[in-house]
């Protein structure tokens, strides 16, 4: 490909509306403009990289067993109707009318109608296990859409779904695309994270992400280096505690003149965070929530919508709380009647807690659970944090920031019980299939590549997935003899099957190297009257500072060389 004729042109100015380095490289490289809000277009060499990462993605999913199909992205509503999930998705799914004023939605994933399609298909145990995928465009209305191809409104992804008929089945199944996942990102050259993840309040049972550590990941994990758990920060745990022995004192009131905050209650009397019970208030589907958690501690909203199962959880207004007979800052669970109590299970670990009087200015001492108070759940919907416990071996917990770049879910029987996807089994009992979904966002992917991989220059594409393995850079190109030896490798390079980008423009070296880092293909072949005096060209790889001399006779087995130990890294990583 010749760089004067490559539609999209490099840009030197940073983007003002760009934020994140992949965004403001992608829009400086020249690889995509975005159309809405959330919408982009893929130039040339983006689409290039996308259809590398696509490739690789394929033949691991046909190697565990995947079979290829396209479903559409229009759907029925009412199949997200009949198994709630149109609640669940809420705004962020797309929804239009047709001409027959039949509700319809862009598909935001294809659980509901794989498994309508399966349901026809499949009778008996004999037709199971399946493993069906496609590579195909998904919509979700996000609230924020931003930081360039990250957090977008119209994405392609990689779907695959399992059906079996047991749980051996499902590990099988889903063990297989952990393995195929892992092979995913190590060809594309792109090291990953496993970590636990949050499966959602609705029919999921295990689930993992795959993380992609960067300085500025937007997703938080927790983990522990010495015995490598790892859980994302929405799903993380960390000890909270031995439980005490401390005997149960009788209640007392106290006044507590301005003291309010968990802050001014433990400095007014004098008292450490973890010896008081905090109470939050949130809507759960507008059902008011009298969350209780002890005083050092901060509610994780996803496990306590988890625990409730509920569609939307917020924080609860002013008015809700004192309209319910709360005294705001003495708020207490003890005598409470009417409304749900959830309690994070360090309250059971504790004893003799102080805890809000409902009365003003006054605090309850030697608030005991459960003695002094009941809850509806009482489970762990604490946030963990670095530097606490392991849970598994009691190490200290330190914390990464990451992309998430694929996630993996054990689904169960939800969605074939909702949908009827049922199977016979061999004693002629009728079950429902057991289920799995596996995503990845290739853009998504693409995007996070360059956030781990770039410097002050520009992007640095690991070898498998760059644009071009070769850039071929000649210095005065308007001088005939240069010309011409360009032309010559151009040929010979690309007729031996590399992937050449030739700078055939007439600029300044300076304009051409800045545009190669810019560009950020794994090799650099500069060319120039002075090399050509010796018969040879300069090698510079973009991962590298120095170049290095090589003559045009040794060039092709040096490029061998260079990019055989591009891919052992990869696979070495
Ligand atoms: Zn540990």
């Amino acid at each position: 490909m010749r760089l004067s004729k490559l539609f999209g042109k490099t840009q030197r100015e940073i983007p003002a509306e760009a934020e994140t380095t992949s965004h403001q490289l992608l829009l400086r490289a020249g690889m995509i403009a975005q159309v809405a809000a959330g919408v982009y277009s893929y130039l040339p060499l983006a689409w290039r990289v996308l259809k590398k990462i696509e490739n690789i993605i394929r033949e691991e999913m046909d190697a565990a067993g995947g079979q290829e199909l396209m479903m559409p992205v229009l759907q029925p509503l009412e199949l997200w109707q009949e198994t709630g999930r149109d609640q669940a998705f809420g705004k962020g799914l797309f929804k239009l009318c047709d001409r027959r004023d039949r509700n319809l939605c862009l598909g935001p994933t294809h659980e509901e109608v794989i498994t309508k399609l399966v349901s026809q298909y499949v009778q008996s145990y004999r037709d199971l296990p399946l493993r069906l995928y496609q590579i195909q465009t998904k919509f979700r209305d996000e609230p924020r859409p931003r930081a360039g191809l990250l957090r977008v409104r119209e994405f392609t992804m990689k779907d695959l779904y399992s059906f079996d008929t047991d749980e051996e089945g499902l590990s099988r199944s889903y063990n297989r695309m952990l393995e195929a996942y892992q092979n995913i990102y190590a060809r594309c050259g792109l090291p990953t994270l496993l970590v636990e993840a949050d499966s959602g309040a609705i029919g999921g049972k295990d689930s993992h992400e795959f993380m992609l550590v960067t300085e500025t990941g937007e997703d938080e994990v927790i983990y522990c280096p010495e015995c490598r758990y790892s859980a994302n920060a929405e799903k993380a745990q960390s000890i909270k505690g031995e439980a005490h022995d401390k005997k149960p004192l009788p209640l007392e009131e106290v006044k507590t003149p301005g003291a309010a905050t968990i802050e001014e209650v433990s400095g007014f009397l004098k008292i450490a965070p973890e010896d008081t019970l905090k109470a939050v208030f949130y809507a759960a589907d507008n059902e008011l929530i009298f969350v209780v958690i002890r005083g050092d501690l901060e509610v994780n909203e996803i496990k306590l919508k988890n625990a409730l199962k509920c569609y939307q959880l917020r924080l609860a207004t002013e008015a809700e709380v004192s309209g319910a007979g709360i005294v705001a800052g003495a708020a207490s669970p003890v005598g409470l009647s009417n409304i749900k109590v959830v309690a994070d299970d360090s309250v059971t670990l504790g004893a003799n807690f102080v805890a809000g009087a409902n009365k003003p200015e006054t605090h309850l001492k030697n608030v005991n659970y459960p003695r002094d108070f009941t809850a509806a759940i009482v489970t762990d919907i604490a946030k963990a944090h670095a530097g606490e416990s392991c849970p598994r071996c009691g190490g200290k917990l330190l914390s990464a920031h990451g992309i998430e770049v694929g996630h993996i879910f054990k689904l169960g029987t939800f969605l074939s019980q909702k949908l009827g996807a049922y199977f016979t089994d061999p004693d002629g009992v009728s079950r429902p299939i057991i289920m799995g979904c596996y995503g990845i966002g290739l853009g998504r992917l693409l995007a996070a590549a360059i956030e781990q991989n770039h410097d002050d220059k520009g992007i640095i594409w690991p070898a498998p997935i760059a644009p071009y393995q070769l850039h071929l850079c000649p210095l005065f190109f308007d001088n005939p003899e240069v010309a011409a030896a360009t032309e010559k490798l151009y040929n010979e390079l690309t007729e031996a099957g590399w992937e050449v980008l030739l700078d055939d423009r007439i600029e300044s070296p300076g304009v051409k190297f800045n545009d190669a880092d810019l560009l950020g293909i794994p090799v650099r072949i500069t060319i120039s009257p002075r090399t050509l005096e010796k018969d040879s060209v300069e090698l510079k790889r973009r991962t590298e500072k120095k170049a290095e001399v090589v003559t045009l006779a040794d060039l092709e087995v040096r490029l061998k060389e260079l990019m055989a130990g591009e891919s052992l890294k990869t696979a070495v990583d």
